[in-house]
């Protein structure tokens, strides 16, 4: 045959790391065929029932999915397929559809599609991320229903997955949730941002998946040999022998690393002259726990407890919450658990609290501890919960989105409320529970002295400070390259924040993405940060290489990022650092 088997180079976003390679499956769904016929009024009853038929077929596909997508990948990665029930037991969307059958005497399949596709064209063609989000949930949603409607198997992604890389526009979090690790080698995508459902359940399998590479789509064929580099964003089309040959090596490095780090992962966490930095975990539930014993964390820096407020059931009495922090408590006793209050809002909606108005700029809204403190008994609830919990363990009570003393000081009236509360009840807890706050909102960071004598201890949320500082929404693919975490208006605000909170002889930990990051970690400790939380599954890396960099080396490269301005330099300085530090001890 005479076809070009010419290698070809294309670079995306990276959002799942790991090397793939393997022929194509190019996923372009085809268009299903809505039957269009005219009922007669006899016929529109038979047509209700048909369709109530298979509204439940649906409900059990999708209820089947999530099971199996919980059992496999937790409740987190589950959640979307509650969020896909609620569309599908939508009344809106049913009555409407049933009254279009009657109007226009259509049959119901086709009215179905008309109706759901004048819902998704509306939330498409709005300007938030969040709503066009839920234009996504109701295709996926509709897609499904219409195929049983239809009477055609769905076409899917799973029979056709055996060891193909999956090309795709995008996909969905159905899509994604018949994906097994070792039958799935990759994903590349056209759209799509590194905080989409999908592609974080594809990082929960820990299957290579490259985003936002325009229209590669357009640029393979079926069956094309496809090289996946996840870490760095590279797709090779019909890689060179040297090429394979090169990431075979790379792969074989990789996996003799991860033996050799996971073999230390129980050492202690200390630079080579024996500086100790505390590292640990982040959790989202008390499932979780198990991993952070088995990642070699000293305990938890970060549990997210909003997770346990977005399930279907609502949210959580004040007994069930103390059971979840109290499970943690004692599982990782006698290392710490900070326990961080309620962050609901931004991307994270529950449909209790916002049952319809949603906010123009959700991060910039009613979130986190500004909710709590306009809600004093939901959060009075779960400051008794953790003050309970505290009994049992080494527990720490943490603010999110803390702006300045004046909301620190309000919340802290309320927790002497939970606390008298308590001890009128004579029910016990920690008498001398650590209270910390997060600096991820540029006027804390900015006002850190001042909330540092108010505090025992803080972590930098990098995730939202950076967000917040930079101005980039930390959703949006279309500025995902603006978000700079070594934006040297970042290093000097985590100078700052440090020299402040040591100031008051309080410690500082930084719990954003960025604590797992290689390249950045040297930077954060140089810059006099005290402890990191990352997610587990990276804790072994960054502990291995703590353990084999000179701290002082972190200083200097610190004391020489403060003293540039241009954020190219600046990270190449990092990477250099990287370079002649780090990568040789991978090789
Ligand atoms: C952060 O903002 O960095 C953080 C850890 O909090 P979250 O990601 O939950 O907003
Ligand atoms: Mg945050």
């Amino acid at each position: 045959m005479a076809e070009s088997r010419t290698e070809q180079f294309f670079k995306g976003i990276s959002a799942s790391p790991g090397v793939a390679y393997g022929p194509v499956h190019v996923y372009l769904p085809k268009e299903l065929e809505i039957p269009d016929h005219s009922i007669s009024e006899d016929q529109q009853e038979d047509e209700i029932e048909y369709f109530d038929e298979k509204l439940l077929a649906t409900r059990k596909e999708i209820l089947g999915l999530r099971d199996a997508v919980s059992g496999r990948l937790g409740r987190e990665s589950a959640g979307i397929f509650d969020a896909h029930l609620l569309v599908l037991e939508d009344r809106v969307l049913i009555e409407e559809s049933i009254r279009e059958m009657r109007e226009t005497g259509k049959n119901i399949t086709y009215c179905v599609n008309k109706v759901a596709q004048r819902y998704i064209d509306a939330f498409a063609n709005i300007d938030d991320e969040y709503l066009r989000e839920r234009a996504n949930d109701i295709r996926d949603v509709t897609k499904r229903l219409l195929h049983h409607l239809v009477g055609e198997s769905r076409h899917g992604l799973e029979p056709i997955l055996e060891n193909r890389i999956i090309v795709a526009r995008d996909v969905s979090p159905s899509d994604t949730a018949g994906f097994e690790r070792g039958k799935v080698l990759g994903v590349v995508t056209d759209v799509g941002s590194k905080t989409s459902h999908a592609v974080i359940m594809a990082r929960s399998i820990q299957v290579p998946a490259i985003v936002g590479m325009r229209n590669f789509t357009s640029l393979v064929k079926e069956g094309d040999e496809v090289l996946v580099d996840g870490y760095d964003g590279t797709v090779v089309i019909n890689p060179s022998e040297k090429t394979l040959f090169g990431y075979g090596k790379f792969e074989e490095k990789k996996q003799a690393l991860r033996r050799r780090v996971h073999a230390e992962a129980g050492e202690p966490s200390r630079t080579l002259e024996g500086v100790p930095i505390d590292l640990r975990a982040n959790i989202e539930g008390p499932e979780e726990v198990g991993r952070v014993k088995d990642c070699g964390a000293a305990g938890v820096g970060l549990f997210r407890t909003e997770f346990l407020f977005l399930k279907d059931s609502g949210f959580p009495s004040e007994e069930e919450q103390y059971q979840a922090y109290r499970t943690v408590a004692a599982e990782v006793a006698p290392d710490p658990v900070v326990i961080r209050t309620l962050d609901l809002g931004g991307d994270k909606f529950p449909n209790s609290i916002y049952p319809t108005d949603r906010e123009a700029n959700p991060f910039l809204g009613l979130r986190a501890i500004r909710l709590c403190l306009e809600n004093p008994d939901l959060f009075k609830r779960q400051l008794r919960a953790i003050l309970r919990a505290s009994a049992h363990g080494n527990v720490k009570l943490m603010y999110p989105m803390i702006s300045g003393v004046g909301e620190l000081d309000r919340a802290n009236a309320y927790l002497a409320e939970a606390k008298e509360e308590l001890d009128r009840k004579e029910q016990d807890y920690d008498r001398g529970i650590e209270v910390g706050t997060m600096i991820e909102i540029p006027s804390a960071a900015i006002t850190a002295d001042f909330l540092a004598r108010k505090c025992d201890f803080f972590s930098i949320g990098t995730n939202d400070l950076i967000q917040y500082l930079l101005a980039i929404d930390r959703l949006n693919e279309r500025i995902a390259h603006l978000y700079e975490p070594a934006h040297p208006a970042v290093l000097r605000m985590v100078r700052g924040v440090v020299e402040a909170a040591h100031a008051q002889g309080i410690r500082v930990s930084v719990c954003g993405e960025v604590a797992g990051d290689a390249v950045l970690v040297p930077v954060l400790l140089g810059l006099g940060v005290d402890e990191l939380s990352l997610v587990a599954s990276g804790l072994p890396g960054i502990k291995y290489m703590i353990r084999n960099l000179e701290f002082s080396a972190m200083e200097s490269l610190a004391a020489e990022m403060l003293e540039l301005g241009d954020p190219c330099e600046l990270i190449q300085l990092a990477e250099t650092f990287y370079e002649k530090h780090v990568a040789g001890l991978i090789t």
